[in-house]
């Protein structure tokens, strides 16, 4: 039997979302609970797959369910498409399974020709109400489907307004638009070489098509990333009847939502438009009133739209977004959907509901997008004041929130100006860890080059910092403390503003408003927590982060970079020391230098965690980037060591590398100098030991030490002999009971391969996700953003991999080290503390292996606790 590609909205139900579309399956279960909606049917999203497949076309089959259903929809309305007596018009509307709300298209009043329009003036006796009908669908049409511009339309309805001396469309009478549909028609044949269709079964294939086509738009393309929507789901079409909300001044159409988007707040909340039809609301051409204020010109259709309301909530349970139209009084329902709503909505609906004994605790919790709550987290841009802007660039959304300040081009300016009292975004080609005291004195960090997990990026953050980094349009010219972008030139001083959610960059003074934390979070939160399986740890390297972390609800600490300790400008020197030395022994004296300050960090940071697991990362990158780069800075390691300028410079030359992250860095550093371990060794277990001391009563308190870049278990067995031998000998010493626990981070797919050979070693596995997808990709981490674009165009990725976890590939090394490591270690446990162990649907995957946790910056701590609930909730782990 035939496949079905057609269903009319009397045989889908609210279920069928992912064949019918939302918006298909929730006009057929309207249908089913008796709501007043116009009939119609629903063309599936596996018919847009396969118009895809097919080159583009609609196939025969295809073709052939859709003229049965036109003649269907005949029957069931009366009404036949062209008809002299009683003409079939319809609307044209996308809908996808997830609601991607104004990215693909519509079309209304399908079916309309001079004829027809000759016959809805008579049987009307409403001349003016046809004509606008069918000069708004040459326009549509024209647009949407046959891509010719509206605002070529838009000139010429100004021009009749002129002429006439009027100011709002509805001051034109049905002459004027007669005559407007007549000029529009000229218009189309001039831009295109061909007539206007006049057959409605022609006009319908060509509007199918157009919205077929337009899941593939560009805008649609990235919403769909933004959103991690996929390409592969498709749009659903549905043809609907048309009922008028442009017939008169009984007439007219609205939006509304059952509770307020925007706080959340019980009650209608919407507009409305005597006639006029839908997307006169949309446009804002017309001022239109309050949804409350319907009741006193249409108080039948009023009462109807409440009781609809009320159906539909408690139908659907969740705040209902809603359109509709009236038509001679009459209430017609064109759309409902889950509307969207804000962090603080969204938290203060979902508590409401199981206040309200609607939804469960678990329902609630499932109900709230995380990525949601970066709102809630960082400060955001003023929404008026941003709908008045238009981007002038976009790069990568990097480090959630918004900033707008003066652009600045250095780490140095940025802590000065700051100093001042500017409000500063910092712009750089790349960072680097000694830009950090600039950064953090920044609003916001701006990056021409780098991806989702560059220094930029990772730091930015860690820091809750907006971050936008690798946007490749910028043409920078350090030298002059001037950029480039599109076209305009940004001077040291010029004001910027950066959008680190959406990757926007804007010309200009755009306001902020702080984030604030709403009421209902904690409650959520407490929620959440209840029905996870999954610790969430935070990856911190200062006492500040972890505090910030630990107020956000994080359990323990899954990565302390160390390397980030290292750039105080008084280690920095001790450290330079030790990199420029000849010997072990000189080596050993300029890191007994540092072994204080890491001791006394990691005191704070164990303190922070008040017992909890803390995982200290011994040193990873490579050395290289800690030498000096000025000449003075130079001079002075020089005359530290007693060694001449050009003896530091040789030495600095020798660690060159051409691809330094594949190069000198990880536990290659402590296989080639042991003592570096040995003193991060004596740091960790000194601190422990002091913090042991003074908190007898944290039982659970085990510090973790973590060997990075191991991709083979001999590497880690030596590191760990030397880790081993100091550790047991400073608690030997002290004559204190300390466990501590040594482990490594799987990130090179080598270590994954090869899991239960490392499992033997290791107490536990670390997933560091950033380098596992760089190394399984080959995909240079802070490279990768200069040419992912081609590859989204192409459609060959859809996501970036550094920030949504590759599933498949790296996904399935990860799976493959676990089912390895635990039946030779029994006790390992698994972590991740790549970046991805703060993207909710990397989250979910997470817990779906049977990770123990999962570690990200400090301000994602809470979207992990969510997803980390979420993903238990859908898949329970027993
Ligand atoms: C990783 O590679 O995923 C990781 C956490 O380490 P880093 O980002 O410091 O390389
Ligand atoms: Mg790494």
């Amino acid at each position: 039997m035939a496949k079905k590609w057609v269903y009319l909205f009397t045989e889908g139900n609210a279920n069928m979302r992912e064949l019918l579309g939302g918006k298909g399956a929730n006009l057929a279960e309207m249908t089913n609970i008796g709501l007043p909606v116009p009939q119609g049917f629903t063309i599936t999203t596996e018919a847009c797959t396969q118009y895809y497949e097919d080159g583009r076309e609609i196939n025969d089959e295809i073709m052939g369910q859709i003229k049965e259903y036109i003649a269907k929809l005949e029957e069931i309305t009366g009404k036949k498409f062209g008809d002299k007596e009683n003409p079939l018009l319809v609307s044209v509307r996308s809908g996808a399974r997830a609601s991607m709300p104004g990215m693909m298209d519509t079309i209304l009043n399908l079916g309309l020709n001079e004829d027809v329009v000759a016959v809805l003036s008579e049987k009307s006796n409403n001349p003016r109400w046809a004509w606008d009908s069918y000069r708004r669908f040459i326009q549509m049409y024209s647009d949407v489907v046959m891509e010719v511009s509206k605002s070529e339309f838009e000139k010429l309805i100004d021009a009749k307004k002129a002429e006439r001396g009027v100011k709002q469309d509805v001051e034109l009478n049905a002459e004027d638009l007669h005559d407007l549909a007549e000029q529009f028609k000229a218009k189309y044949k001039e831009a295109l070489g061909e007539d206007f269709p006049t057959d409605p079964k022609d006009q319908l294939y060509g509007a199918i098509k157009a919205v077929f086509r337009s899941w593939d738009n560009p805008r649609a393309n990235v919403y769909r990333r933004d959103n991690d929507i996929p390409y592969s789901w498709g749009t659903a079409v549905n043809v609907q009847s048309m009922a008028f909300g442009n017939m008169g001044d009984d007439c007219g159409t609205g939006v509304a939502f059952t509770r307020d988007p925007a706080t959340g707040a019980k009650g209608l909340f919407g507009e409305f438009l005597t006639n006029a039809q839908g997307e006169d609301v949309v446009a804002g051409v017309r001022t239109p009133m309050k949804i409350t204020e319907m009741a006193e010109k249409f108080p039948q259709a009023f009462e109807d739209f409440k009781r609809v309301c009320k159906t539909l909530e408690e139908h659907y349970r969740d705040m209902q977004d809603m359109e509709f139209t009236v038509e001679h009084g009459k209430l017609y329902m064109l759309q409902t959907r889950n509307g969207k709503r804000t962090a603080q909505a969204a938290l203060k609906i979902a508590c409401d509901l199981v206040d309200e004994g609607m939804r469960t605790e678990e329902e609630a919790v499932a109900m709230i997008d995380p990525r949601n709550l970066d709102t809630l987290l960082h400060p955001q841009f003023d929404q008026k004041a941003l709908k008045a802007n238009t981007p002038l660039g976009k790069g990568l959304g990097a480090s959630p929130g918004a900033a707008c300040g003066k652009v600045v081009f250095t780490a140095e300016d940025a802590e000065e100006w700051h100093a001042r009292g500017e409000k500063v975004v910092l712009v750089r080609l790349e960072t680097s860890p000694e830009d950090i005291t600039g950064m953090k004195s920044s609003e916001g960090i701006l990056t021409v080059r780098g991806g989702m997990t560059s220094h930029a990026a990772v730091v930015a953050r860690g820091m809750g910092e907006c971050c936008v980094s690798g946007c490749g349009d910028i043409v920078m010219d350090e030298a002059n403390k001037q950029f480039t972008l599109h076209g305009k030139t940004f001077h040291e001083g010029d004001f910027i503003s950066i959008d680190g959610t959406t990757g926007n960059i804007y010309e200009g003074v755009i306001p902020t408003v702080d984030a604030t934390i709403a009421g209902e979070f904690g409650r959520i939160m407490s929620w959440a927590d209840k029905y996870r399986k999954m610790e969430v740890r935070t990856n911190a390297d200062t006492p500040r982060d972890a505090a910030k972390a630990r107020e956000l609800g994080a359990q323990g600490i899954g990565l302390c970079r160390t390397e980030h300790m290292f750039f105080d400008p008084e280690r920095i020197e001790a450290f330079r020391e030790m990199i420029c030395s000849d010997t072990v022994e000189e080596r050993e004296a300029a890191l007994e230098k540092i072994e204080p300050y890491q001791q006394g960090d990691f005191k704070a940071l164990f303190e922070s965690m008040e017992g909890d697991p803390v995982t200290i990362r011994f040193l990873d990158p490579p050395l290289h980037e800690f030498v000096p780069t000025t000449e003075e800075e130079i001079k002075k390691l020089a005359d530290a060591k007693g060694k001449t300028v050009q003896q530091i410079k040789d030495i600095i030359s020798g660690l060159h590398e051409f691809n330094p992250m594949m190069g000198h860095r990880g536990c290659r550093l402590t296989v080639t100098y042991p003592e570096i371990a040995v003193m991060q060794t004596q740091a960790v277990i000194r601190a422990a030991i002091e913090v042991k001391k003074e908190h007898p009563d944290w039982n659970a308190f085990v510090p973790e030490i973590m060997i990075p870049l191991v991709g083979e278990v001999k590497e880690l067995k030596y590191v760990k002999n030397f880790v081993v031998e100091t550790a047991d000998a400073e608690i030997k010493a002290a004559g204190v009971d300390l466990k501590y626990e040594v482990g490594t981070m799987i990130e090179i797919p080598r270590a994954a391969l090869t899991a239960d050979e490392i499992a033997k070693e290791a107490d536990f596995f670390c997933f560091g996700t950033n380098d596992l997808t760089q190394m399984t990709f080959g995909f240079s981490r802070d490279d990768a953003g200069k040419f992912l674009n081609a590859y989204y165009d192409a459609k060959i990725y859809e996501q970036d991999p550094f920030a949504k976890l590759d599933q498949k590939g790296v996904g399935k090394l990860m799976k493959m080290a676990i089912e390895l490591g635990k039946p030779v270690n029994p006790a390992l446990h698994c972590g991740i503390c790549g970046e991805h162990g703060g993207d909710p649907s990397s989250v979910e995957f997470c817990h779906d292996i049977g990770l123990d946790y999962v570690s990200c910056s400090p301000f994602r701590v809470p979207v992990a606790r969510l997803a980390a609930a979420q993903a238990n909730i859908r898949n329970p782990r027993k």
